[in-house]
């Protein structure tokens, strides 16, 4: 295991990325805060706070259409962080880049206005079994409202998709295919390069919801070869309320709009109106002008700490947690794939994972039980819930060995 002693590790400087995060500094009943809950919302650094709070005390107008000073700054300003996005996923233009509230709008977006008018009765839409509900539901609708059919990839018992499956299941009524990049209850790491190689191969569009993989590895949306790209900033040390879609151009100039509003529209009249070129198209309404500010603030951040460097960080730490985790007596893993990012889920023999949690942040140290939005992967593996270890860039080896230190006496307790 290539994580040193107390978390330093492949160049990350932990003791400065933590000093970066304020609420690390708090105390969770009397101890200090270990935050293993970054999957459900990650922290912010004080770059980030800071550039929200920045533009709301120096140059906060609504965009676009405004001439006077404000306006054009904080237009200059949240245009600025579209292009942070775009390079952050490596799009060939901002144009590609829509502004959403999360990784969920981003879906039903792509549902709603790619997805349903394409589809006829017995079409099919293909997700795999370990997608979130954002994955799942959307589609359900769009499928409920055409006729088409949800098909589903099966997991493996490693919590793996095997590319074999997702090639059996792909055939001329398939219409779209949408898979989770990095599963938020398992840490899988998908191989959606090779699905979407697959997809194009069969001329079948793709839709990449990377919630948990923007986070924690370098994402390429060019070199991926997808046609759509989901994310929350939430997850991304930025903001909650802002995330992005990125759509390949082509796509989403055939695209109808999702809402209707201002900022949308070339031209309003009663006897028709005409849209706006994308983004804009998409974007109905006054945006999250603050939040996606503050999320390319994150996405600059990221890039600062170095994503290579960051990401072997992170798949070291995993890998020490999945492997300290399971050597904890009565700790049964869920899933144990071979390329894992940003989370563990377990279960402890003989305690529900919520007394687990609870007894957990007695001694400051968070995780989340549930079912983390992914009902069909419980049923998938015989458990109604999990107990959840995720991480974030802030995180070191010297957390996990107090979590497993923990356990153990949650075992005694028990025992
Ligand atoms: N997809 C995955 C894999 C997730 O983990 C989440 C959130 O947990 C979502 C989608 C939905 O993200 P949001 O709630 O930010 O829209």
């Amino acid at each position: 295991m290539s994580v040193a002693e107390g978390g330093q590790a492949a160049g990350i400087d932990l003791a400065r990325v933590r000093a970066d995060f304020p609420i690390l500094r708090r105390e969770v009943n009397g101890r200090p805060l270990i935050y293993l809950d970054s999957a459900a919302s990650a922290q912010r650094p004080q770059a980030v706070i800071d550039a929200e709070l920045d533009c709301y005390r120096r140059y906060y107008a609504n965009v676009h259409r405004g001439v006077h000073t404000l306006s054009q700054e904080s237009t200059a300003a949240f245009e600025g962080a579209r292009e942070q996005v775009r390079r952050f996923l490596n799009a060939a233009s901002e144009r590609e880049v829509v502004f959403v509230r999360g990784a969920t709008e981003a879906i039903n977006l792509v549902a709603h206005s790619f997805a349903a008018p394409r589809l006829q009765p017995g079409d099919e839409v293909l997700v795999t079994h370990m997608e979130h509900h954002s994955n799942i539901v959307p589609w359900q609708l769009a499928c409920e409202r055409t006729g088409a059919q949800l098909r589903v990839v099966p997991v493996t018992d490693d919590g793996e998709i095997e590319l074999d499956a997702v090639a059996a299941r792909i055939n001329e009524r398939t219409r779209l295919i949408s898979v989770v990049h990095v599963s938020n209850t398992l840490g899988t790491v998908n191989p959606v390069a090779e699905i979407a190689a697959l997809a194009r191969e069969r001329g079948v569009p793709i839709l990449v919801d990377g919630a948990q993989a923007a986070p924690h590895l370098p994402v390429d949306v060019q070199a991926l070869g997808v046609d759509f790209y989901a994310f929350s900033g939430h997850k991304a040390y930025g903001p909650s309320g802002i995330g992005a879609l990125y759509g390949r151009y082509e796509h989403l100039a055939a695209m109808a709009p999702y809402q209707g509003g201002g900022d949308m529209i070339r031209r309003v009249a009663f006897e028709g109106t005409e849209y706006a070129e994308p983004p804009a198209r998409f974007e109905a309404g006054t945006p999250n002008i603050a939040g996606a500010i503050g999320l390319g603030e994150a996405l600059r951040y990221l890039e600062g700490l170095g994503r290579e460097r960051l990401a072997a960080h992170e798949r070291a730490l995993v890998g020490y947690a999945a492997e300290a985790l399971a050597a904890v007596p009565g700790v049964e893993l869920i899933g144990t794939p071979q390329r894992r990012a940003g989370a563990v889920s377990f279960v402890m023999a003989g305690t529900h994972p919520n007394d687990v949690a609870m007894l957990l942040d007695e001694q400051g140290i968070a995780v989340r039980a549930g079912h983390h939005c992914t009902q069909p992967l419980m049923e998938r593996f015989g458990v109604s819930a999990t107990a959840r270890a995720s991480f974030g860039c802030y995180n070191g080896t010297d957390e996990v060995d107090a979590l497993i230190e923990a356990l153990h006496r949650i075992r005694r307790l028990f025992g």
